[in-house]
């Protein structure tokens, strides 16, 4: 990571290597000016009907999905994705999730009443109105520049906020197309765009945001998080992991492979989900390996080789810190049985498998995000659980076997934030399904009602309709006023004294009249 403050940002094809241009950064000293004018679009904004607010998401729906087909241009141009990659991970993606919240928006946004003891509280409404916070902080990584954004500016949008969002400076001409989107769909300063590096996110969290929605590394997310501290932000995390998989000895070994390899070796590997580590029954150990280094000895790997399934990692630096795992694996003993070393075209690092590995070794530890599997044996399901937890991170985990109950039981001991049985990775981008991780995956969810909860503040309103002078609790404390309140909790209490209770409550309320 590195700290350009205002300096131009340099572009590059990671297909190649070459640079392809620069763009110019949002300078720091003007990125509270930018969250001043989001706020009072946002202020307009909140005031506008819930139909008003749908309308304009539909047509941001609408311009989004017409400029599809460019969007998964530049995702393959500067991201380096495959083309397939491109359009169902970020494009088909996105929009199910414009249908997603405009059906659920609606009942999630309602007024939620409260049930009061007639008894306790005669003559009061008491209703939580949901109302958004105001102006949302978005600061974004370069692995989904297109889906990552919308999954929190879609619902908070609709909520009734304002945005202001940094792409990562590894995605700032996706980021600036995304604002061309924005910008023709939303009204003006609703959703504005400051483009650079960690200086403009620190500018962000800094600048008067009401929350901060972080995606991205532990370090920066426990940089953010410390900066958010100073102002009493409230802040969600959406972390790094070192995702496991345990295939246990009766799983679909044929399934559990190619699964396993789309799950490690998709995006390059440069996925927060990425399967980055897995734990095979013994007794099946070498069968799986067999299946899982053909599936992935049979994946095309650059341009050089026609239709690319696994595209180059984002820049050198990743280069070298996932040949770096490799190497140092390799060094203290891991076999590389597919790969090892980068192919030389552009950024390109080879789906790599090494067996041999063991708990220690870094590429068994920390997250790789490259195209990197390592595989391990075990004995017992109770040792696969310990090794899959003994980790900092807890994002996804897998389990893989014909035996549903008994894969979803152990998924259940893994410490994680998203389950999946003989599948893996996918379910990110639902607008329904909470998406966030565990430990130092860090805190938070997108998505569902859960991610909702972020975006707005449920406002109490009690609204009085009883036209007594007093309340039973108001002053001056009468006598009986203990007796009521001892009497109310006999009534209710189990085994309580009903008869006696109801007599000093019911004395109570009379005397609340006089
Ligand atoms: P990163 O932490 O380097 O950068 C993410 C964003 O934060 C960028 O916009 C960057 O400019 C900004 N930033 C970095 N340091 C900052 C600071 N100190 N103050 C303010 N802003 C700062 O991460 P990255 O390399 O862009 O993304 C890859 C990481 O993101 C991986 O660890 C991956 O697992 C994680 N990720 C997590 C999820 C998830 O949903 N959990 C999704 C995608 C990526």
């Amino acid at each position: 990571m590195s700290d350009l403050g205002d300096t131009p940002l340099t572009l590059r094809d990671p297909r190649t290597g070459s640079v392809v241009g620069q763009l110019p950064v949002t300078p720091v000293a003007d990125v509270a000016s930018c969250i001043a004018r989001a706020r009072v679009a946002g202020a307009a904004w909140a005031a506008t009907p819930l139909e008003d607010r749908k309308s304009a998401v539909r047509r941001l729906a609408a311009v989004f999905l017409a400029r599809a087909p460019e969007l998964a241009d530049l995702l393959v141009a500067e991201i380096g994705k495959p083309a397939g990659e491109a359009w169902t991970s970020e494009i088909v993606t996105a929009q199910e999730l414009f249908d997603t919240w405009l059906d659920r928006i609606d009942d999630d946004l309602a007024d939620i009443p409260v049930p009061l003891s007639p008894i306790n509280y005669p003559g009061k409404d008491v209703v939580l109105k949901i109302e958004p916070i105001g102006v949302v902080g978005l600061i974004m990584p370069w692995n989904y520049p297109i889906h990552l954004p919308l999954r929190t500016v879609v619902p908070a949008v609709l909520a009734g906020n304002a945005v202001v969002w940094k792409p990562s400076e590894h995605a700032a001409r996706c980021g600036a197309l995304l604002n061309e989107i924005f910008t023709a769909a939303f009204p003006a300063n609703l959703v504005v765009t400051i483009q650079g590096g960690p200086a403009q996110g620190a500018a962000l969290v800094d600048g008067g945001v009401d929350r901060v929605v972080f995606t991205g590394s532990v370090g920066g997310g426990r940089a953010v998080a410390q900066r958010a501290a100073a102002h009493l932000l409230p802040t969600s995390l959406e972390l790094g992991s070192k995702d496991p998989a345990i295939v246990l000895h009766d799983a679909d070994l044929e399934r559990a492979a190619n699964g396993i390899v789309w799950g490690a070796f998709h995006n390059a590997g440069q996925d927060c989900a990425s399967v980055e580590r897995v734990y095979v029954d013994t007794r099946v150990h070498d069968a799986f390996v067999e299946k899982v280094v053909a599936a992935t000895r049979a994946l095309r790997v650059g341009a050089a080789s026609g239709t690319p399934d696994v595209g180059p990692l984002i820049n050198e630096a990743a280069l070298h810190k996932v040949h770096g795992h490799v190497t140092a694996a390799v060094a203290a003993g891991a076999v590389a049985r597919t790969g090892g070393a980068p192919t030389g075209e552009g950024y390109h690092y080879p789906p790599t498998v090494l067996t041999n590995v063991t708990d220690d070794m870094v590429v068994m530890r920390d997250e790789t995000f490259g195209p990197v599997l390592p595989i391990a044996a075990f004995t017992t399901e109770d040792e696969a659980v310990a090794r899959a937890n003994a980790s900092p991170y807890g994002l996804c985990a897998s389990v893989w076997s014909k035996d549903l109950r008994r894969a979803e039981a152990l998924a259940a001991r893994v410490t994680s934030g998203v389950s999946f049985v003989n599948n893996c990775c996918f379910t990110g981008p639902m607008g329904s399904a909470a998406w966030g991780g565990r430990k130092e995956s860090g805190y938070g969810v997108t998505g569902s009602r859960f991610g909702l909860e972020a975006l707005v503040h449920p406002r109490t309103v009690c609204v009085d309709r009883s036209r007594g002078k007093k309340e039973m609790w108001w002053y001056p404390y009468g006598d009986n006023l203990v007796g009521m309140a001892r009497g109310l909790v006999e009534l209710t209490r189990p085994g309580g004294a009903r008869l006696s209770g109801a007599r000093m409550a019911v004395g109570g309320l009379l005397n609340r009249w006089k």
